[in-house]
């Protein structure tokens, strides 16, 4: 069975706060896996991403907390991730992030954590010193306690199926992806792409090199020509040439639309099929997109109800 989840990021004001609420409203409907926040690189989303986080811990879905190495001493970086897990979260996508802007990769950004993996390590270690074991009932015996280990937390990473883009080569690529499983990740989301065989031959070489951890897809509906040029320079990937003629060659906004959607469908048909457990889909706050497309896969019915796959 195929899961499916999405990524969202902080309300940047109050009316995109309440457009935000609508949305997780009908994506919480649907019965993903998690629902993932972002987290802005400097620690400036800090208070909205953990206000959204809260909000969807009042509903049915498990939230899932981005969190960067950016600008962090050991001990913020500490306070913070005490703080999140305070709050009950207890999957976390543990990344390096961005520079800030003004700043690229080049400058000295980072804070005491120079890698994902050192934050893949840190939150292993803030976890096991807050739960180093766990109280469970003996059945049969009531009052009866066992000792059990402390609940382990979800730690997802980054990963790029096309190579991160200051990578020097495949190998970097995954020995980067090996030493943040070795740290303790559980789970890797990729970057954004729009063909499989990017994604189905990156897991096969990802396999051959030692990495056991799920290696979830990320993919995304983009529905306009504009909002891809945009996407491929923020994720400073290759652009798709063949979705962005078909997207140009589309015209209209609707024909435009209908063709970003068949396009991300047969991917994660494509992708399904090829072996991934699940679609981890990028929201960009509007769940009309996401949800027509799961509806194509045939995850969702057209009532939005859970089909299974
Ligand atoms: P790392 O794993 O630390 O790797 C970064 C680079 O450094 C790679 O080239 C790697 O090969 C190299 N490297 C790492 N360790 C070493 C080492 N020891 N020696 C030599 N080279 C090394 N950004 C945000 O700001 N906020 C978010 O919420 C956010 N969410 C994201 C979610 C997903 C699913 C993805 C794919 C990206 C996200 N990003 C986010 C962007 C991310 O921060 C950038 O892509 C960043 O450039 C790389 O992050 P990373 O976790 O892969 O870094």
């Amino acid at each position: 069975m195929s899961t499916f989840s999405f990524e969202m990021y902080p309300p940047r004001s109050t009316a995109a706060a309440l457009a935000m609420g609508k949305t997780i409203d009908q994506l919480v409907e649907t019965g993903p896996e998690f629902i993932s926040v972002t987290y802005g690189a400097s620690g400036s989303t800090r208070d909205a991403s953990l206000d959204v986080l809260r909000h969807l811990m009042s509903t049915t879905v498990a939230p899932m907390a981005h969190l960067t190495c950016i600008g962090w001493t050991y001990q913020d970086a500490t306070a913070v991730i005490r703080e999140f897990l305070d709050a009950g979260i207890t999957n976390f996508l543990a990344i390096r992030g961005d520079p800030p802007e003004g700043q690229s990769e080049g400058d000295d950004f980072l804070g005491d954590l120079k890698s994902a993996g050192e934050l893949v390590q840190l939150i292993q270690m803030v976890q096991s010193e807050r739960e180093p074991f766990a109280q469970l009932d003996v059945p049969g015996f009531p009052g009866s306690k066992r000792i059990a280990r402390g609940a382990k937390v979800t730690i997802g990473v980054a990963a790029f199926p096309n190579g991160h883009p200051r990578s020097r080569s495949v190998q970097q690529d995954l020995d980067t992806l090996l030493a943040k499983q070795a740290a303790g990740a559980n789970l890797a989301i990729t970057q954004l792409f729009f063909h499989a065989d990017e994604y189905l031959r990156f897991v096969d070489v990802a396999r051959a090199a030692g990495v056991t951890m799920r290696i979830l897809p990320g993919i995304m509906p983009v529905v306009s020509p504009a909002r891809l040029k945009r996407m491929i320079e923020l994720i400073d990937e290759t652009m798709p040439t063949d979705l962005l003629a078909r997207l140009v060659t589309a015209e209209t906004p609707e024909r435009q639309y209908a063709v970003g959607i068949e396009h991300t469908a047969r991917l994660g048909e494509e992708l399904i099929a090829g072996g991934a457990t699940g679609l981890h889909l990028y929201t960009y706050n509007q769940h009309k997109a996401v949800l027509d497309v799961l509806r194509a896969v045939g995850i969702l019915t057209t009532n939005q109800t859970r089909e299974h796959v």
